[in-house]
């Protein structure tokens, strides 16, 4: 008995797998625009660090505050570097 449900529950799970499958091929297929999915958001300002031309998001980066101004960089090498260099 118990594994009759058993069969009737996996039947279940396979069909609505499939069924996602189909729906998210023909979606796909047919409508131009990508659901659910968003082209890399651009919400975080992202600053050059000036020893390697590198992008680097502020905050999450080694930083260097000279004249007042902040400095980010790529890593603690760049920072180094530019340390050096000045
Ligand atoms: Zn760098």
């Amino acid at each position: 008995m118990s594994r009759a449900i058993l069969l009737l529950l996996l039947a279940i799970f396979l069909i609505r797998a499939v069924w996602r499958l189909l729906e998210g091929v023909v979606s796909g297929a047919t409508s131009p625009q990508v659901r659910g999915r968003n082209p890399a958001p651009q919400a975080v300002k992202l600053v050059k660090d000036p020893v390697c031309g590198t992008f680097v998001v502020p905050g999450k980066s080694p930083s260097l505050v000279r004249a007042g101004e902040t400095i980010y960089f790529c890593s603690d090498t760049c920072r180094e570097r530019y340390g050096a260099q000045t």
